[in-house]
C-alpha cells in the first residue's frame, strides 16, 4: 500500500541525482525501524521539463547503488518509481503529476529559487491531497520582502507546520554534535558565554571554484550563497539558550530567540585594515590541487560588473546578557587552497598566570570540524622535562559516523513530517534583515572588492 508520494520538481537537476537521491537511500542504509517505516510504501516521482523518462528508473538505481542502499526498501522505490514530463508552472501540467499521487503528498522543490514563488501559484488553485508538505530549497527570497512574500505564498497552500524551508547544514554532523554536546556538557555548558568566550569563527571555505554555476552564484555570491543561509543557522546553534526539549516547537524557538537579537558588528574592529564589520573579495586565476581555475571575472556566463564576492567574511554580535562583545565571524570562500571548515570557539586566556607570563599561551580553542565530522581541544598543559613549563596540547576525536547523509536528514524529517531541523519562515526573513546592513554597505561600494589568486589562503594582507 502505498502511504506518500514523493514528488521531486526538478528531478533533472543536480540537486536531486547529487544529494536527494543518495540522502533517500542513506536512510536505507543507516536508518533505523522508524526510518524503515517512512519508507514504507513510498513511492518517489521525479518530474522535470526535459525527458528523461527512459533514464529515470537508472538515475534512482545508481544513487542508491552508490550509497550502498539495497534490499525490499530499495525494490520497492524502483518498482513504483515514475518520471513525469511536466512544467511546473503550468497549471495544466499539473494533472498528470497529480494522477501519480497515491496517498500522502511531498513536493520537494529541486528547482532554481526564481521559480519557486511562480510554482506556490499555481499549486494554490489545484486540489491538493489534504496532507501535502512543501519542501523548499535554500536561497529562499533574495531579501526580506521577497521571503516575507515567499512565506505568504506558500502559506496560502499548506500551514506553517507542513512548510519545510531546507537547510541542509542543520543536519550536518557538527550543527547536530553542538547541540548535542553543548547541553550534555557540564564542562561546556558552565563555560559557554562571553565571560569565558572572546571570539567564536565559523568558517566553510572549499577548494572548488564557480564550476559552471554562472547563473546562480554570479547573481548571488559567497554571502548570500553560504553566511546568509548555512553559516547563520551554524551561530545559532553555537549561541542559543537550551531549548526545553529538542522538538520541533523548543528548538525552533530558541534559534529564532538568538537570530532575533543578531546583527553586523558594531565594536572595535575585528577585522585588520578596515573599521567595518565585513569583508569581501574575489578569485582571480590560479591552481588548486594540480588543476588551473581561470579568472571569476572571465568565467563563462559571469558579468564582472556584478562585482560578486567569492569570498565574504562578517562579524556579528549577539546582544543578549550570554554574548555581548563576543564577535561572531562568519566566512566562507571558494578557490581556496587549504580550505578550513570548522566552528572555532576561542576562549579567553585565564586572568592571572603563577608561572608569570601573561598573553594567551593558555588560550584554549574547541573546535567543531565540518569534514571530516570532528571535535578537537587545543590548550595548555604542563608534565613536560621542566616543572610548571607549559606545552601546547590537542585532543580530538573523529565524530561518530552516520551512514546517513545530512540530505538523509532533511528527507526524514520531510517523510516524518518533523520540521525541527528545518527553517521556520520568521527566521527565513531575519536571516536577510542581519545580514541587509553588510548588503546595502557593498552596494553603495563602501567595502572594496579585494582579490586573490585561486588556490591561496585569500587576499595575503587579510591575516
Ligand atoms: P538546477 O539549476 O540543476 O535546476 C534543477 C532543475 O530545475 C533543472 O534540471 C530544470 O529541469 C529545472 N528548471 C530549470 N529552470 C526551470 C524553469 N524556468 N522552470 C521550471 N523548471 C526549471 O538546480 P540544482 O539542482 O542545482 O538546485 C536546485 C535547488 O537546490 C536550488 O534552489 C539550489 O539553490 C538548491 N541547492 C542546490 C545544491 C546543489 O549542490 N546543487 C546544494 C544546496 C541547495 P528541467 O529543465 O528538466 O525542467
Amino acid at each position: 500500500m502505498t502511504s506518500t508520494t514523493m514528488l521531486i520538481l526538478g528531478a533533472s537537476g543536480d540537486l536531486a541525482k547529487r544529494l536527494l537521491l543518495p540522502g533517500l537511500g542513506s536512510l536505507v542504509v543507516g536508518g533505523d525501524a522508524s526510518d524503515l517505516r517512512l519508507l514504507d510504501g513510498l513511492k518517489v516521482v521525479g518530474s522535470g521539463r526535459s525527458d528523461r523518462g527512459g533514464e529515470w528508473r537508472d538515475t534512482v538505481a545508481g544513487a542508491f547503488e552508490q550509497i550502498g542502499a539495497k534490499g525490499e526498501a530499495v525494490d520497492a522505490i524502483l518498482a513504483t518509481t515514475e518520471y513525469v514530463q511536466a512544467d511546473p508552472t503550468s497549471a495544466d501540467d499539473w494533472k498528470p503529476l497529480l494522477d501519480q499521487v497515491e496517498g500522502d503528498l511531498v513536493v520537494y522543490f529541486a528547482l532554481p529559487p526564481a521559480i519557486v514563488s511562480k510554482v506556490a501559484a499555481v499549486l494554490e488553485g489545484l486540489d491538493l491531497p489534504e496532507h501535502t508538505v512543501l519542501a523548499v530549497e535554500k536561497p529562499f527570497g533574495d531579501d526580506a520582502d521577497s521571503a516575507t512574500a515567499l512565506n505568504a505564498a506558500l502559506g496560502r497552500v499548506v500551514p506553517e507546520e507542513r512548510i519545510h524551508r531546507v537547510d541542509h547544514f542543520l543536519g550536518h554532523r557538527a550543527a547536530l554534535a553542538m547541540l548535542a554536546t553543548r547541553f550534555n556538557n557540564r564542562l561546556l555548558e558552565s563555560s559557554w558565554n562571553g565571560d569565558a568566550i572572546e571570539r567564536v569563527e565559523i568558517v566553510y571555505d572549499e577548494k572548488l571554484g564557480l564550476e559552471g554555476r554562472a547563473g546562480y552564484y554570479d547573481t548571488a555570491g559567497a554571502l548570500r550563497d553560504m553566511l546568509q543561509s548555512h553559516l547563520l543557522q551554524v551561530l545559532a546553534v553555537t549561541a542559543c539558550e537550551a531549548p526545553s526539549h529538542f522538538d520541533a516547537e523548543h528548538l525552533r524557538n530558541s534559534l529564532a530567540a538568538v537570530l532575533s537579537v543578531t546583527r553586523p558588528w558594531t565594536g572595535a574592529p575585528v577585522f585588520p585594515n578596515t573599521d567595518g564589520p565585513s569583508r569581501r573579495a574575489r578569485y582571480t586565476a590560479g591552481e588548486v590541487d594540480g588543476k588551473q581555475l581561470p579568472d571569476y571575472a572571465s568565467e563563462k556566463g559571469v558579468d564582472p560588473e556584478h562585482e560578486t564576492e567569492t569570498l565574504a567574511e562578517i562579524a556579528l554580535q549577539v546582544d543578549n546578557a550570554r554574548w555581548g562583545g563576543v564577535p561572531f565571524v562568519l566566512r566562507s570562500g571558494k578557490a581556496i587552497g587549504d580550505p578550513a571548515n570548522e566552528i572555532r570557539v576561542h576562549y579567553r586566556p585565564v586572568r592571572f598566570r603563577p608561572d608569570g607570563q601573561t598573553g594567551d599561551a593558555s588560550a584554549e580553542v574547541l573546535r567543531f570540524g565540518f569534514k571530516p565530522p570532528r571535535i578537537e581541544l587545543r590548550f595548555t598543559s604542563g608534565g613536560g622535562d621542566m616543572p610548571f613549563e607549559l606545552e601546547p596540547v590537542q585532543v580530538s576525536g573523529t565524530l561518530p559516523k552516520s551512514p546517513v547523509t545530512e540530505y538523509g536528514e532533511v528527507i526524514r524529517g520531510v517523510l516524518g513530517d518533523d520540521p525541527t531541523l528545518s527553517i521556520r519562515g520568521d527566521v527565513a526573513v531575519q536571516c536577510w534583515n542581519i545580514v541587509q546592513p553588510i548588503l546595502d554597505a557593498w552596494q553603495r561600494g563602501e567595502v572594496p572588492l579585494d582579490e586573490y589568486p585561486a588556490g591561496s589562503g585569500g587576499p595575503a594582507d587579510w591575516s
